[in-house]
């Protein structure tokens, strides 16, 4: 562990915290007071700095910009019913990170940086968690390569970061999906399962056109055949089949092994769930549609938990549901909320303390 002296403090003067109210205030619009930021170079991290929340002043030739090495995470922090500050399951990000930094050839970053850099600025920030129920402080670590240098090679030089965003209730509206057959976001080989900033880029058009027939997002397919399910958007996904919940499996390298997906998993088990992790393909979901077992579709993910889908569209077949009658989603939603918001035991050691 870094002890605190080796981390380089400047605090602000005042806290724009003052200024504002924390409630309903939407999705990664507002920062806090501090940033977290480290240089990676001649193969060392430097210093780590947290210091006011600030611009970045970079150079027209940064390698990220050009050749797009970069990644990121998604972790959220809630205060308890003591007011403590609790950070759910960071250390499955901090595993995570790794994952990705070493597919784009970045380097590791040490889990007394990740981790304890994280817990330095939400300690020095936590008044930016909002308390109301439903609400996070919504934390997001990213690192970029930072070389001067068009030159394509993996770059030299990186910068890691952490930002603050405290987030209100995700406005959650059950989601009508356009099944994707032309489009795909992941293949085998590929970076589909790493949180590379460029997945987002590139899946940004296929949503595009789909919201431009009436659709909230896609449900992506494989990319060899447009059969099997793999993600919805930027969420993972599941369906409810008789009194199994199946959700595709990570073997193909697709798919991102998502920290609410894995949460997810226990929760169906202990609500008494048979789970199953396989491929699953978009017939087999019609023919249960049809035969009416089908009985719910969600998506998981850290900014939202989870999104019910109340229209699925294959083609021209239309599935719809009738989620206000659900009673899965939501009981798997609310007994996250509760470990989160330490309404309720946490039975896996979910939550770390600030
Ligand atoms: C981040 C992400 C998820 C969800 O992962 P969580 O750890 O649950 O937030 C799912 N799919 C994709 C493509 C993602 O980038």
């Amino acid at each position: 562990m870094i002890a605190a002296a080796d981390f380089n403090i400047t605090k602000v003067e005042r806290s724009k915290l003052n200024e504002m109210s924390l409630e309903n205030i939407p999705f990664g619009k507002y920062f806090t007071d501090h940033m977290l930021e480290v240089d990676y170079e001649d193969g060392e991290w430097k210093t780590v700095e947290i210091k006011p929340y600030q611009p970045l002043l970079l150079s027209p030739s940064l390698a990220a910009l050009h050749y797009g090495q970069a990644i990121f995470e998604g972790v959220k922090a809630y205060k308890d019913q003591d007011g403590e500050a609790r950070i759910f399951r960071p250390f499955e990000n901090f595993k995570r990170f790794n994952i990705s930094a070493e597919r784009m050839a970045m380097p590791q970053v040490p889990e007394n940086i990740f981790i304890e850099g994280m817990r330095q600025l939400i300690e020095l920030d936590k008044n930016w968690i909002p308390k109301h129920a439903d609400h996070s402080l919504y934390i997001r670590p990213f690192m970029f390569s930072s070389d001067e240098l068009i030159g394509v090679r993996p770059s030299e030089k990186y910068k890691f970061m952490i930002i603050l965003s405290p987030t209100g209730p995700y406005y959650n509206v059950p989601m009508r999906i356009y099944v994707e057959e032309k489009y795909v976001r992941a293949v085998p080989g590929g970076v589909g399962y790493v949180k590379a900033a460029g997945n987002y880029g590139s899946a940004m058009f296929a949503t595009k056109e789909a919201k431009s027939k009436g659709y909230d997002q896609v449900l992506w397919m494989d990319a060899f055949e447009h059969k099997y399910v793999q993600e919805c958007g930027t969420m993972n996904v599941f369906f409810i089949i008789g009194d199994t919940a199946i959700t595709p499996d990570l073997a193909a390298g697709t798919i991102l092994a998502g920290v609410t997906r894995d949460s997810t998993i226990t929760l169906l088990k202990e609500i008494g769930f048979k789970v199953e992790e396989r491929p699953l393909s978009i017939d087999d979901i019609v023919d249960a549609y049809k035969a009416g077992v089908l009985y719910e579709v969600f998506g998981t993910g850290t900014a939202a938990t989870i999104s019910m889908i109340k229209e699925l569209r294959y083609k021209d077949f239309l599935m719809n549901f009738d989620v206000d009658n659900w009673r899965t989603a939501p009981e798997v939603k609310q007994r996250m909320a509760d470990i989160k918001e330490g309404k309720s035991t946490d039975r896996y050691g979910w939550m770390q303390k600030v």
